[in-house]
């Protein structure tokens, strides 16, 4: 008999249930990854995340290969081209990993109408427990579909029996027959960004086991420091599941201390997104707060919207952070909490135009985690705050003291000394004049004054 395994976010060969029940259901099994059309055209494929996928594919045919079998690769519609694979392999079962945002949903129910009626007809199994560690919708709040609140989520989540990690199967046996186009190259992809990490299952591990033996235990003191860079940079592996998410929170909870609390912390809050964006798929792109989107920015400010894209808001701390974005195709969490406000409040402008060049440059660029952070940012998401706004200046001196994150990213400031490097606009005026820095696009005080009045709090 055969089954096939579609991989989706789930590109591992460790603890990996779908794969797991593929092969205890049948004694061959297609490990198979469609390119997916429909997410390229919905401006998805963006270069830094395909250049990490094929890392993350190259290094899953790796290990399939390791255990006699390989991964078969085909492009377009994917519900059209399961069903094909069924047909040509005689399939009776097509195993995947439950997704949670509308776009998978709806393929999924394609995918059960599409398999049903090739060949012979197959069933599509749908696991849970593979994208995030507690599947969204198993805690509850009472009398609502999810947690809007994240503490109470976290401490009924926290107290969610998981799985023990299961390990990579011995044995891979793929039909000989099946076709394949070649696993995607890294080095085909253009465009990419000169900062982009090596992707995959093997690097993910690596990359965890030395931070967990290094960094895990500062991590709680550690993970707000702008400079310090102290953080697992996991979060690329985890939108791609080249690493396991339930496997994280299991080996940090075996490891234990302030630390290990404060990461699964973290891990948690990707959870409770998903559980959001499960319950409320429409907060991909409509305010989660107020269906009339009365709370959403509305300032149409096109030189002001690239200022901030390209890092020259005269900001210091905003362009650093913006900067490294673009540089690496990823931002520390300090640094995109505060480059969001400094948009979606501060500048007023709809957060889903930063969202939307996130999502062109971030390669843990995620509907969920990105989606429903800016609207938590933007206070149209699930905030219990939502009329917050984060001082850039403040962030700063709290994050980067010395001034060393500004220092490394802008250049044209690195003569500056210690903080003063945050405001550059009172530097003496000589000094001010040889540095090729833009002043300030906006007061600070004028961008509060504007937003208090938008939301009718001041
Ligand atoms: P660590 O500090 O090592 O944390 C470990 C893991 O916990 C992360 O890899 C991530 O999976 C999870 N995590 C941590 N913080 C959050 C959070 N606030 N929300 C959800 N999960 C979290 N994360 C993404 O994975 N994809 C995105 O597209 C994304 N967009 C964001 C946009 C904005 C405006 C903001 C404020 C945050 C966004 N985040 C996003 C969350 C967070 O910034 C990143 O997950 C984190 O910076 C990744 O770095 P790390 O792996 O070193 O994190």
């Amino acid at each position: 008999s055969v089954a096939i395994v579609l991989f989706t976010s789930d590109l591992r060969v460790r603890d990996n249930p779908v794969l797991r029940a593929a092969l205890d259901a049948a004694d061959d099994v297609v490990p198979l990854f469609v390119r997916d059309r429909g997410i390229e055209a919905a401006g998805f494929g963006a270069p830094n995340r395909a250049a990490f996928l094929a890392d993350c594919l190259t290094d899953l045919d790796a290990g399939l290969r390791e255990r006699g079998g390989r991964l078969v690769v085909r492009s377009g519609d994917t519900p059209r081209e399961v069903a094909r694979v069924v047909s040509e392999t005689g399939a009776r079962e097509v195993h995947m990993a439950a997704g949670v945002s509308a776009y998978a949903v709806h393929r999924e129910e394609r995918l059960r109408a599409a398999t049903a009626g090739a060949g012979a007809g197959a069933e599509l199994r749908v696991h849970e427990g593979s994208v995030t560690a507690v599947p969204p919708g198993a805690v509850l709040p009472a009398g609502s579909d999810h947690f809007a609140v994240f503490t109470p989520y976290f401490r009924r989540w926290s107290r969610e029996r998981l799985r023990a990690p299961l390990g990579a199967p011995r044995r891979v046996r793929v039909p000989a027959s099946t076709a394949s186009e070649e696993v995607p190259a890294r080095k085909a992809v253009e465009g990419v960004a000169p900062g982009v990490p090596a992707g995959g299952e093997s690097e993910g591990r690596e990359r965890f086991l030395t931070w967990k033996r290094r960094d895990l235990d500062a991590y709680e003191d550690r993970h707000d420091d702008l400079p310090g860079d102290a953080t697992s940079r996991l979060s690329p592996f985890l939108h791609f599941g080249a690493v396991s998410v339930g496997e994280l929170v299991h080996r940090a909870r075996e490891h234990g201390g302030a630390g290990a609390d404060a990461f699964v912390r973290q891990l948690c809050w990707r959870d409770f997104h998903h559980q959001v964006l499960a319950a409320r798929p429409a907060a991909s792109s409509a305010d989660y707060r107020d269906r009339r989107d009365r709370w959403r920015g509305e300032r149409e400010a096109a030189d002001e919207i690239s200022a901030w894209k390209e890092g020259r808001t005269g900001y210091p701390v905003v362009d650093a952070a913006m900067r490294q974005l673009l540089h690496e195709g990823w931002m520390h969490n300090r640094g995109r909490l505060l480059a969001a406000s400094f948009l979606a409040k501060t500048l007023y402008v709809d957060w889903r135009i930063g969202a939307r060049h996130f999502l062109d440059h971030l390669v843990d660029g995620d509907v969920a985690n990105n989606q429903l952070n800016w609207q938590w940012v933007a206070g149209t998401g699930t905030d219990t705050r939502p009329n917050r706004v984060l001082n850039p200046l403040a962030q700063a001196r709290r994050y980067d003291p010395r001034g060393e994150y500004v220092r490394r990213w802008v250049p044209e400031l690195a003569e500056v000394e210690g903080s003063a490097v945050h405001t550059p606009w009172r530097l003496p005026s000589d000094v001010r004049g040889r540095l090729d820095y833009p002043d300030p696009v906006v007061a600070l005080e004028e961008g509060l004054a504007r937003f208090r009045q938008a939301r009718g709090t001041g």
